[in-house]
């Protein structure tokens, strides 16, 4: 069984597992608001393209991660 921690941002409690690249953050949403890149809005800069595919990695991510 995997050790367990606490998302500092979201308090969620999470599997620590060595292949979650974003700890000790539960998701990488959870890292940028870290980071203050997601609240801030640094990443939608106006007139730039936001690439779709970067938020389907991200639930991706989220989804695989809670199966195992
Ligand atoms: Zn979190």
């Amino acid at each position: 069984m995997a050790k367990q921690f606490f998302c500092p941002i979201c308090r969620k409690p999470v599997a620590w597992l060595e292949e979650n690249p974003y700890r000790p953050f539960c998701s990488r949403r959870c890292k940028l608001i870290d980071l203050g890149e997601w609240a801030s809005g640094n990443r939608y800069i106006p007139g730039e393209r936001v690439s779709p595919e970067k938020e389907d990695d991200s639930h991706e991510f989220d989804h695989t991660f809670w199966k195992s």
